[in-house]
């Protein structure tokens, strides 16, 4: 007899599989479980420990079981336009910032409200693209070149748009991330001007994700394009990266002044409402002391910037002397090198996409990575995403305090650092990286030297 499922699936869900970064979280945890050590590269989460003013504020607010107000607690909504002013001289109002559950389900909800097809750098962050098609949007790459940095630039979006208009697709959004995941590169303020500029002329929305501008290595600025054109960009930002609490689920988003950012904000209300009602109340009030000024909690994300900024140098040092190209690390915690070079000895492995290289080194080598393709690339491209975060858990600790202690003890350290983007000085103990350089120079070495040009 045939019988119909009883749990048949919507065609939307055919764009969707689960997100590369959580699921290699995932495998990881399995093998290290079976006992199969791995050098974990394929996770951005920021694993310090968490400030104790944030833990006090926290514990004194668990009482709070009501709901908050859909847009956030005014005061956090307030705290946050200062925070912005203060940390990035952008001006907004307390009405213009909406508080949800991450910057995610925000930018989520951002894609359904505002109209239109949507620009997006390649390579770019793993969510955006599924989210765009979630939400009926078709996603349209703009190419990004490899051999500078993965700049993007405003001669590389006009192509794109008009590419892209010549197909019958007008896209109305543009996405951008600095600090970016995943090449760790930053707009310096040329870029950010020309791409604000160009939105404009264009007539788009610029959505400017900004989750890791706190954790700009501290020789490049952060600048956001919402400088050069605050009426048509939206900020968003949040606890997860800066405060290590990706956890706790709380980001921002910042949308422009007047009339069109009133009936964003509106719209984005209403999204919230049906979808999660509020974020957590504790946790909402708890950010509170994040975006409050504090000189030691200040000190603590800066510090964990240097640290960032330290370990990414030292793996790009490690790579570029291999003769791996890579852009240079100036925020975030990424690096985004590019394996071509070694594309015949890898072609002798069986390997001749992202893909196959990001497998071959997880099951061959026991290093976990992200492949381009999950950042927007071709299959073939042989550019992986590492992520440097996970390499700073102290080894051969039994508790969860001894744990916290080695952290605080390195965070400690990184006011030895030199601020300069280059390494000299002191060297810090991590076991973990230094495992990585290891294990990826021992990798390269196996495949011999390095033979043809760069895609
Ligand atoms: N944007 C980028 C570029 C990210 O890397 C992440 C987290 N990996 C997010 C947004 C989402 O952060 P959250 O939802 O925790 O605020």
């Amino acid at each position: 007899m045939h019988t119909i499922s009883p749990l048949r699936l919507a065609p939307a869900t055919q764009v969707l599989a689960p997100s590369a970064t959580l699921m290699m979280n995932e495998l990881v945890a399995k093998r290290r479980a079976a006992g199969r050590e791995t050098i974990h590269l394929g996770f951005g989460e920021a694993t310090f420990p968490l400030h104790p003013l944030l833990h006090t504020a926290l514990t004194r607010a668990t009482r709070h079981t009501g709901y908050a107000p859909v847009a956030g607690l005014p005061a956090l909504r307030r705290a946050i336009a200062e925070y912005l002013a203060r940390t990035r001289a952008l001006t907004y109002s307390f009405d213009q910032v909406i508080v949800g559950p991450g910057s995610k389900p925000l930018l989520y909800a951002l894609l359904h409200i505002l109209a239109g097809d949507l620009l997006l750098p390649v390579p770019s962050w793993v969510s955006y693209a599924p989210q765009a098609k979630l939400a009926g949007r078709r996603v349209i790459g703009v190419q990004t070149d490899p051999n500078d940095c993965h700049r993007l630039t405003p001669q590389a979006l006009s192509q794109a748009l008009t590419k892209a208009r010549r197909d019958g697709v007008d896209p109305a959004i543009l996405l951008v991330n600095t600090p970016s995941n995943p090449t760790g590169s930053m707009f310096d303020r040329s870029d950010a001007e020309a791409i604000a500029l160009w939105a404009r002329d264009a007539g788009i929305t610029l959505i400017s994700d900004e989750i890791y501008a706190e954790l700009a290595h501290g020789w490049r600025e952060h600048i956001s394009p919402a400088h050069f054109y605050p009426e048509g960009t939206i900020v968003t930002g949040g606890i997860s990266k800066a405060f290590s609490a990706g956890g706790w689920r709380l980001g921002y988003a910042a949308l422009p002044p007047g009339e069109g950012g009133a009936q964003a904000i509106a719209a984005l209300r209403a999204f919230a409402s049906e979808a999660w009602s509020a974020a957590a109340t504790p946790i909402q009030e708890a950010a509170i002391v994040a975006f409050t000024p504090n000189s030691e909690i200040e000190l603590y994300v800066q510090r964990s910037a240097r640290i960032h900024g330290y370990a990414t140098r030292l793996l790009y040092e490690t790579l570029v002397n291999l003769g791996v190209a890579c852009p240079g690390p100036a925020g975030a915690f990424y690096l985004y090198p590019d394996f071509s070079p070694w594309r015949p000895a890898l072609m002798e492995r069986g390997i001749s996409t992202s893909e196959e290289l990001a497998y071959y080194l997880l099951e061959e080598w026991d290093i976990a990575t992200l492949p381009g393709t999950v950042f927007g690339e071709r299959p073939e491209t042989l550019r992986l995403r590492l992520a440097t975060s996970m390499l700073y858990s102290p080894e051969g600790v039994d508790s969860a305090d001894e744990r916290e202690a080695v952290l605080w003890r390195l965070l400690a350290l990184a006011d030895t650092l030199s601020l300069t983007g280059s390494l000299g000085g002191p060297v810090l103990p991590l076991p973990g990286l230094e495992r990585a350089q290891a294990r990826l120079t021992e990798f390269i070495q196996a495949l011999g030297s390095a033979s043809n040009p760069l895609l």
